[in-house]
């Protein structure tokens, strides 16, 4: 048999254990629905390998959470009879930073000071190694579905932790035992009353039955019963509950901003609860982010890496339930699936619909969600040229009239001016900064709304998006802007004659002495404090798009 192995963690591990140690975040309470969590993730990770191989169940199919007391001993114990780790994938998921929320929380621990890393927990939850919040010590023991070994993990959580080989009779028959060593004021975690109304709150809904024994030697009683929520009616489930099961599905630490459950009846039946979360998580923009929608088959889990819905929906986090796929599908097969087309089609109409209605009837909340999301949102615009009418209803936008409020393209047109024909924009930095730049000063002195497009996906779709209700979008920055046709609010003053003729000599001095450096010179309306900008052509990329091409070596 292998010796005990003495480890230390991964270095940003070791800073994140002695921010927990020493966390003053107050709701220490959350460690518990992050190890549940877990546990149901290894029950429901089981089921999907037993489906090809169903020996793993052995004579143990019923997938369960146990959680036991011991409050002389100072003791909490979750244990599982899901997938289990071996000694190599406890090392590999218990002494590194493996997932993204935990590596964006580092990252985000650098840029703050120490003392506000601990509100940052909050924000993130950092599965696991929130048990070090409540224990100076935590033991797990292991054993792999199958395996016919089992390994232990110890840690207290002071940098360095070992793993061992376990004696069989040690470790659970299959699956994951953590126990943790309760701090001192930690010790109520040790309670009865406290462990149920904790489970209650927090992972009533998991689809794993979670019992609870309150001594050593007592007889378990279930607490929660792993009827998974979205298997019940509407009626039954309030907006506590949703909130709740939102919180323990997607780690989050926010309350959804909108909630979409249905049943899908006819030629596809399924149900689906999808969450619009009310917070930006911290990888939204990273590349490698998956899409964050659960695929069950009847109440089995099978992936979280089907696309479930477009990537401009990237930040909706729920579940499909389908009643028509195969369960022993593979997670290849099912990317190819005409069912899940079929599905995903369906749960984006829905969600889209739904945030139509939630723009019309809570303006507020709307506004939360697009504060949030609205960068995601107009990925769409270019990428799903099928919605993009639709979705252009639904942008809100920060315009040189707007203030502080959002406009929509509907809002925008209906104060078009006279001789109006299209919808300005200005593409770059914030709203702040693009208000400074001359290119408005012609637009001002018209009364002419020009858009603030401050989002880097801006400069990509409005070029693409042709028109809204038969308005072409154009770039201040770009070619003649047809100003001069529109009247000036304080009554229009045309240059005297003589003007014009010092002008033009004015031009043909610009135009040798810049030679090669601009395509044109010319007189423009878009000014009337400033005295030159530069412009792009007509055609082709605006400024914006300019300066990011060529930042991207294009
Ligand atoms: P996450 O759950 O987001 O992956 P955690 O920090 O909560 O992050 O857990 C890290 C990893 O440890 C999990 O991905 C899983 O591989 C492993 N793990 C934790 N708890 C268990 C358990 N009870 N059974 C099996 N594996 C587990
Ligand atoms: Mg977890």
């Amino acid at each position: 048999p292998k010796p005990q192995e003495n480890r230390v963690f991964e270095a940003d591990v070791a800073k994140l254990l002695h921010l927990m140690v020493h966390s003053v975040y107050s709701d220490k309470d959350v460690f518990l629905r992050e190890l549940i969590s877990n546990a149901a993730d290894a029950c429901e990770k089981l089921r999907f390998e037993a489906i090809s191989t169903p020996a793993l169940l052995g004579d143990d199919p019923k997938p369960r959470i146990l959680i036991s007391a011991d409050e002389d001993a100072r003791l909490l114990t979750i244990e599982d009879n899901g997938v289990g780790m071996s000694r190599d994938e406890m090392i590999e998921a218990l002494g590194t930073i493996a997932r993204s929320g935990t590596k964006a929380f580092m990252e985000r621990l650098d840029a703050a000071q120490a003392k506000d890393g601990a509100q940052l927990i909050g924000q993130f939850g950092v599965g696991f190694y929130s048990a070090f919040m409540v224990a100076d010590r935590v033991d797990v023991f292991s054993r792999r579905a199958g395996s016919d070994e089992a390994a232990v993990w110890s840690s207290d959580g002071q940098g360095a932790y070992t793993v061992a080989e376990a004696d069989l009779a040690e470790a659970p028959a299959r699956g994951t035992r953590v126990v943790l060593h309760l701090m001192e004021d930690a010790k109520s975690y040790a309670e009865r009353w406290t462990l149920e109304r904790i489970v209650k709150a927090q992972s009533g809904h998991v689809p794993v039955p979670i019992s609870l024994v309150e001594k050593p030697g007592a007889e378990p009683t279930q607490i929660a019963d792993g009827a998974a929520l979205w298997t019940k009616p509407k009626s039954e489930i309030s907006k506590e509950d949703y909130a709740e099961f939102y919180k323990s599905l997607a780690g989050a630490y926010d309350d959804p901003a909108m909630t979409v459950h249905y049943r899908a009846e006819g030629r596809h039946e399924y149900t689906a609860l999808a969450f619009v979360p009310s917070a930006q998580p911290f990888d939204l923009f990273d590349p490698d982010r998956k899409g964050r929608m659960k695929l069950y088959v009847r109440r089995v889990f099978i992936t979280d890496e089907a696309d479930l819905l477009p990537r401009w929906l990237r930040f909706v986090r729920g579940l499909v339930d389908s009643n028509d796929l195969p369960l022993n599908v593979s997670r290849e097969m099912i990317q190819e699936s005409p069912v899940l087309a079929a599905i995903r089609k369906g749960l984006t109409n829905r969600v889209l619909g739904d945030l139509e209605k939630l723009a019309e009837n809570d303006k507020a909340t709307f506004e939360t969600v697009w504060d949030a999301f609205g960068p995601v949102i107009k990925e769409g615009l270019y990428e799903d040229f099928e919605r993009r009418e639709q979705l252009l209803k639904l942008a809100r936008f920060k315009t040189t009239t707007s203030g502080e409020n959002w406009r929509t393209l509907k809002d925008y047109v209906a104060g078009l001016r006279e001789n109006q024909t299209a919808i300005y924009y200005l593409a770059g930095g914030k709203p702040e900064q693009l208000l400074s730049s001359p290119h408005l000063e012609g637009f001002r002195a018209r009364g002419v709304e020009v858009l603030l497009l401050s989002d880097p996906v801006d400069s990509f779709w409005v070029t693409s998006a042709a028109d809204f209700e038969g308005k072409p979008f154009k770039s201040i920055t770009q070619g003649a802007a047809e100003l001069a046709l529109i009247p000036k609010l304080d009554g229009d003053s045309e240059p005297a004659p003589e003007t014009a003729a010092s002008v033009a000599d004015f031009i043909a001095f610009a135009k040798t002495t810049l030679g090669d450096a601009v395509a044109d010179v010319r007189t423009s309306d878009r000014l009337t404090e400033s005295a030159v900008c530069l412009v792009a052509p007509d055609f082709g990329p605006d400024r914006q798009l300019e300066k990011i091409l060529a930042s991207s070596g294009r």
